[in-house]
């Protein structure tokens, strides 16, 4: 039994024949930069998310930095991100002369909250970044009140949340990503939306943001060989949009795919006390991008090492907050925030994917519960 973090493999060999015959189409064509397929991916991911522009681009960092470029947002504006993420999220904010702002997050959803957002702002802040961690929403309706109040701007960062529901206190249900003035997502391979090589893509629904992103992601260029604006060349080839209008199709299945298995997980581990399974945000849909426990009596490191003796991988996402990290020390003002430093003392994320079979939950739970006996 070969068990691992994820299985793009069989994935893979569920769908080849779409898959090939659509790859095989676009080189056929020669169309590999724009063109229909990347039309046809736009639309059907327009539809299934209900917002009026996608704009694809070459992967979620560059969405990110396309965001804060259309947003027109200026050397010296703060950006409020959470200090529990990825790097690529304050990465684009240190990289455009921005000055990233860390705030804490939930300890039981790892979500950024409109709390702490709230506590951050000072005259200089212009934008906060949500992060919908491990495939839930963050709550967006108080995090929209509070950019509301203080006139901010609001970019989700969905790369792991893509295909959650959020729904709003009247009722309303909206994907996640479409809430702010931008979403943002990344059909990175082992994304629950991946292609087969880098991909990303923005969303909005104000046709004029959605015109200016589409016109940075393309060297600024207004019409051709007319540059309005200093842009990047960012782009998603027709290839990957080939394969990811195919999965498009199947991301339903595979959300709910991942959510078995994060059941079967919590049934297995919900009745001991040195494991805390992850809570679900209030108002969202999970989507399960990871299934993250918290090892409550200090042995993550050691249930780590015990199961990769077994041939079981985990992961720590993330092990350190993203003050500490060196590239971000500059913008440490010293303090730690306790909930951030206690889930990366605590977390670990066990294997989660589409392809998951009963015979390997039972081997994985079998042998997280064997080292706590
Ligand atoms: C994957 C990821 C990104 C970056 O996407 P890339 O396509 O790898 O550039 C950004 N933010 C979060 C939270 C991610 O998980």
């Amino acid at each position: 039994m070969n068990i691992t973090m994820v299985d793009l493999k069989t994935q893979y060999h569920r769908i080849k024949n779409e898959i090939d015959r659509e790859v095989l189409g676009v080189i056929e064509s020669t169309q590999f930069i724009g063109g229909p397929k990347v039309n046809a991916f736009r639309e059907n991911l327009e539809q299934y998310l209900g917002i009026k522009h996608v704009i694809p681009c070459a992967n979620g960092t560059d969405a990110l930095q396309i965001a804060m470029m259309a947003l027109g947002l200026k050397p010296g504006d703060e950006v409020i991100v959470p200090a529990f993420t990825y790097v690529a999220t304050a990465e684009v904010i240190g990289l455009l002369g921005l000055t990233p702002v860390m705030t804490d997050v939930d300890p039981d959803t790892f979500n950024i909250r409109a709390d702490h957002i709230e506590a951050a702002i000072t005259p200089r802040t212009k934008a906060v970044v949500p992060v919908h961690l491990f495939g839930q929403s963050a709550d967006m309706e108080p995090i929209m009140a509070v950019a509301k109040k203080h006139n901010l701007f609001v970019i989700e960062d969905n790369a792991q949340a893509i295909g959650a529901d959020y729904t709003f206190s009247d009722g309303t249900r909206k994907k996640s990503g479409v809430t702010g003035h931008f979403g943002c997502t990344s059909f990175f391979p082992s994304k629950n939306l991946g292609c087969y090589g880098d991909g990303g893509a923005l969303m909005t629904n104000d046709d004029e943001l959605a015109a200016t992103a589409r016109m940075i992601a393309n060297h600024g260029q207004s019409r051709l060989y007319y540059h309005d604006k200093i842009g990047v060349n960012s782009r998603l080839d027709a290839i990957q949009a080939a394969v990811l209008d195919v999965k498009l199709k199947y991301l339903d299945e595979y959300c709910a795919a991942r959510g078995r298995v994060a059941a079967y997980y919590d049934r297995a581990f919900s009745s001991g006390n040195n494991l805390k399974t992850p809570a679900r945000q209030p108002n969202s849909t999970h989507v399960f991008h990871q299934y993250t426990l918290q090892v409550l009596d200090g042995r993550r490191d050691d249930l780590k090492a015990y199961l990769a003796e077994q041939g079981i991988p985990a992961m720590i996402y993330y092990p350190v907050p993203l003050y500490k990290q060196e590239a971000f020390r500059e913008y440490w003002k010293g303090g730690e925030l306790a909930a951030t430093e206690q889930l990366c003392r605590s977390v670990v994320s066990l294997p989660i994917h589409t392809e998951m079979t009963d015979e390997i939950l039972e081997k994985i739970c079998g042998a997280v519960l064997a080292f706590f006996r």
